[in-house]
């Protein structure tokens, strides 16, 4: 990110403003031509915010997050362009920075809860669970990670966040352990970039299982693929250090990013999760289909499983399994719970696997 600061634009703000958006259009010009770079044409985008001031009437950090505000409004708008700051933005701006104030006030507080949303094999059994942030947010209710994951992201409140999300799961895959017939399930824990590249991720995670004698073999680690391409070395590094304890790895939202297929055979991975854009449009959708067979066949060439997110309806569940697809997550099965509804979800798999192994003619039966 880049800051230039344009002194004597015109008298008139009409004029100013079409002054500093002549020098806007002029530089998304320039960045966009191709240029070559070790033997290969490339192209760069640029999004800029414009913000004029005239005088002191504001602060620094005040205009700084007006053009910061105005720029995110311009990569909202497919970016390449550049976007203006307007007062509409202020009222979000102003919105936003009391959700960030409540958000920084509510970490370390009791304030934020997983919900689990159960995850199944091609039989319907149960065989975990994704954990999913939600925030008892003061006179709103239990509130959804859409709301308040993007304003942690920008406020730099992801790591703390990260760390709440990860400590209850591990706390809760702990009181797994002491729950009968339970002990295989596995609990899947979003993690976001600015968590695994904080130096001491992998030593806080080591020592949070320590704590909470949660059992690394049953947490798995939902990664995106752009938080890999951040620093796919560092990445790597971490990913197997934690691998070596047992923890498993899955590529969340697969086929929205850009994945390498080079990088993807370096990773300790066990699993991609097919993106529920994918899902939505099955089976009518021809490229759809075919992107879910390609995924499918990927995994397969890499010995890992797949799981399939955001199963709605009958229809996209059958074509799935004609695809080879055994394991899968969405409202079908079950929307994402409190924690007490998934226990007592377990509770009743684990009666029901009781019930299947047990001999039809034992010793004491028939007497
Ligand atoms: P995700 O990891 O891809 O999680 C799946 C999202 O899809 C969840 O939304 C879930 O409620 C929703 N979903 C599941 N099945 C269906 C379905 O059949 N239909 C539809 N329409 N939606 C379905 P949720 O809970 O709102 O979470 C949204 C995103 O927030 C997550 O996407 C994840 O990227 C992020 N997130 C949630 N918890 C955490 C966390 O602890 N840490 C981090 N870094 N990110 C988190
Ligand atoms: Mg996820
Ligand atoms: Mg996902």
């Amino acid at each position: 990110e880049f800051v230039i600061l344009r002194e004597h634009l015109a008298e008139s703000e009409d004029d100013a403003l079409a002054a500093a958006r002549h020098v806007a259009d002029k530089l998304i010009e320039q960045l966009s031509a191709p240029y070559r770079l070790q033997g290969l044409d490339r192209v760069c985008t640029a999004s800029l915010g414009l913000v004029l001031f005239n005088g002191h009437g504001h602060t620094a950090d005040e205009l700084m997050q007006r053009a910061d505000l105005s720029m995110y409004e311009a990569k909202r708008q497919g970016k390449n362009t550049t976007s203006v700051f307007d007062p509409q933005m202020r009222t979000a701006l102003a919105t936003r920075l009391q959700l960030e104030a409540e958000l920084r006030s509510a970490l370390g507080t009791g304030a934020f809860a997983i919900h689990l949303q159960p995850q199944v094999d091609a039989g319907g059994r149960l065989i975990g669970a994704e954990a999913l942030l939600r925030w008892e947010r003061a006179g709103h209710g239990m509130t959804p990670p859409g709301v308040f994951i993007p304003v942690a992201e920008q406020a730099g409140l992801m790591p703390d966040l990260g760390r709440e999300a990860m400590a209850l799961a591990c706390h809760e895959l702990a009181r797994w352990g002491r729950l009968p017939g339970v002990q295989e399930r596995v609990l899947a824990v979003n993690i976001s970039a600015a968590q695994i590249y904080q130096p001491g991720f992998v030593e806080e995670v080591i020592a949070l299982l320590a704590r909470t004698g949660a059992p690394a073999e049953r947490l798995k680690l939902e990664l995106t693929e752009s938080l890999l391409l951040t620093d796919i070395e560092r990445a790597i590094e971490a990913m197997n250090r934690l691998r070596e304890m047992g923890i498993r790895f899955s590529i969340d939202d697969f086929g929205t990013g850009y994945s390498s297929l080079s990088y993807l055979q370096r990773l300790p991975l066990d699993e991609l999760k097919i993106d529920r854009a994918f899902v939505c449009n099955l089976p009518e959708n021809a490229n759809s289909l075919a992107i879910v067979r390609t995924i499918m066949a990927l995994a397969e060439a890499l010995d890992i499983r797949v799981v399939a997110e955001g199963v709605e309806t009958a229809e996209q569940h059958a074509c799935l399994l004609d695809n080879g697809c055994d394991a899968f997550q969405g409202f079908l099965f079950a929307r994402p719970e409190p924690i007490p509804a998934f226990e007592a979800r377990l509770s009743a798999q684990a009666r029901a696997d009781r019930a299947l192994h047990q001999p039809a003619f034992g010793p004491d039966r028939g007497r």
